[in-house]
């Protein structure tokens, strides 16, 4: 790419802004996550120095080989893992993460519920819904997310404070972004992560507080 980070910057909190602006929203009230998924700390680097703080990666590995140098830089960092997480990396995604987006089936929540009373670490945490109903997909299924959510909160006394989705490729956005808000209504959750590089701005007329951006910011990975 041609432009530098700080001008991307620039251009996806603009429309950030203006997208709040035309639907009525502060905002202030929507967080940027940069998805800094396969990008090298080098290229990091720069969107720090800009001012970024709230970044998103896929993988505990990556993370954890770019990650806590970068913190122990910037310790005001807020680090969301937004890809699948195994039972086994479940003691280091809790103790470098401050956000887990992806809780997403019984298993990683009793696994999590158990690593967060051992460590005295309290990530807040996220349930993935998978809005399509996509067999090859992680998350919840919507029809399930009640139980789940409820089960988390008085059984694991999991604090749940937001709901994330990714919606099918290739299909209107906006019923999935619809489904997860009424899905977060009615569990009195406050945090709707929600929106990425090709619809945030719809996703931030639904009631998104996090839009998870990428390639509009780093450029496309290889
Ligand atoms: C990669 C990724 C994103 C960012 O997608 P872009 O289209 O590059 O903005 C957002 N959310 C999740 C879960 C991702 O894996």
């Amino acid at each position: 790419m041609t432009s530098t980070f700080s001008q991307r910057q620039a251009q996806v909190r603009g429309r950030i802004t203006q997208a709040a602006k035309d639907f009525g929203r502060n905002p202030g009230d929507v967080t940027l996550v940069c998805v800094s998924k396969t990008f090298p700390a080098e290229d990091i680097r720069p969107a720090l120095e800009a001012g970024e703080r709230v970044f998103g990666e896929n993988r505990v590995q990556e993370s954890l080989a770019k990650w806590p140098d970068l913190k122990a830089e910037y310790p005001d960092v807020e680090l969301h893992l937004i890809g699948p997480l195994q039972s086994n990396k479940a003691k280091e995604a809790v103790a470098l993460f401050d956000v887990i987006e992806t809780v997403d089936r019984p298993k990683i929540a009793e696994t999590l519920a158990a690593e967060i009373k051992r460590s005295g670490r309290h990530p807040r945490l996220y349930v993935e819904v998978n809005t399509g109903s996509e067999p090859q997909k992680a998350g919840v299924l919507p029809q399930e997310a009640d139980a789940f959510i409820a089960r988390c909160r008085d059984e694991l006394d999991l604090k749940i404070s937001g709901l994330m989705c990714i919606p099918p490729a290739g299909e209107q956005a906006s019923p999935h972004f619809a489904l997860l808000a009424a899905i977060a209504k009615r569990n009195n959750i406050p945090v709707l992560s929600m929106g990425m590089s090709a619809d945030f701005e719809l996703a931030i007329q639904i009631g998104a507080t996090h839009v998870r951006i990428g390639t509009a910011l780093f450029g496309h990975r290889g």
